[in-house]
């Protein structure tokens, strides 16, 4: 692929409008790095076993989107989920990512330390999920960690346990998607099951982790009131992890990924939320005593 076609100008995370995004994103795609070729399919079961290689889509550097300050936000390939709103398909599957040895990946965050330390920022591993490659993940975060790179995991926490106590020791802040408050709206939305998000945002806070929890709203499927107020009490059970919760509004960014891919698009006519909607949901989050961006 080119770079033009391997530069991301959204994430599927933070559905910022992507004018904005695009203002703050310097550089990216998947140009310089050396990559293995003729990889079958004992060669990448193997590499996701000891992460020696990862299957990335793309990565970019960009400010105030996936973390503090200025960071370098790489999204590995593979997602579990089947979220309607994800604007980014085309990071489901593993295999349509490109292998990449972990030298190379940890050579590429080192390079910008300097930047880093200066910005408060770091490295976010994004997708997919995060969490579909252990090794991969957890060991680079390991190494630029002592080189004094901050670490962030932006992750559903669905595969959660595929990450030891040991391996989350590296994780400086998590971004933690709750994408719904209760197990049949979690389904409808994602395909998949909500304890596992659960069960991981309590760990990290057993851990003494610090959590940014993200929650897309989109109208007509988990802005109801009942499921805010269960996102919120969710959010409660984390204790005092929870720095603060991004709204983020719905919007129709990833519609021509879908298309261009032949899916069926389950959100093709619906709109993002109202200014009201988003008030009254930041008021709900609010009144819990969250902080609410
Ligand atoms: S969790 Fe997976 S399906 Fe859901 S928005 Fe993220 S990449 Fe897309």
């Amino acid at each position: 692929m080119s770079d033009t076609t391997q530069f991301r100008t959204t994430t599927q995370h933070m559905l910022k409008e992507s004018k904005v995004y695009a203002s703050h994103t310097l550089m990216g795609g998947l140009a310089g790095f050396e990559s293995p070729i003729g990889l079958d399919r004992h060669d990448r079961i193997n590499a996701l076993r000891t992460g020696d290689i990862g299957f990335v889509h793309s990565w970019d550097i960009n400010t105030s989107v996936d973390g503090p300050g200025t960071r370098m936000t790489v999204f590995m390939s593979g997602c579990p989920l089947r979220c309607q709103f994800c604007q980014n398909p085309d990071t489901w599957k593993m295999r349509d990512g490109q292998p990449v040895y972990i030298e190379e990946m940890i050579k590429r965050i080192v390079r910008y330390k300097d930047v880093f330390q200066n910005t408060g920022g770091g490295v976010t591993f994004s997708g997919g999920e995060s969490m579909m490659q252990p090794a991969f993940v957890s060991r680079v975060f390991h190494e630029v960690r002592k080189e004094g790179v901050s670490t962030c995991l932006d992750t559903a926490g669905f595969l959660n346990r595929n990450f030891t106590d040991e391996m989350l020791d590296d994780v400086d802040l998590c971004l933690l998607d709750v994408k719904s408050g209760d197990e049949k709206t979690y389904h409808t939305v994602t395909g998949g099951a909500l304890q596992p998000t659960i069960d991981f945002g309590r760990r990290l806070n057993r851990l003494g982790k610090k959590i940014w929890v993200r929650f897309v709203l989109v109208p007509g499927l988990t802005d109801s009131e009942e499921n805010v107020e269960n996102v919120a009490k969710i959010c409660e059970s984390f204790g005092d992890a929870v720095e603060h919760i991004d709204v983020l509004p719905f919007h129709q960014l990833g519609r021509p990924k879908w298309h261009e891919m032949g899916i069926d698009y389950p959100l093709e006519t619906c709109e993002g939320p109202s200014k009201e909607l988003k008030a009254r949901v930041k008021d709900q989050f609010e009144s819990h005593g969250f902080v609410v961006y």
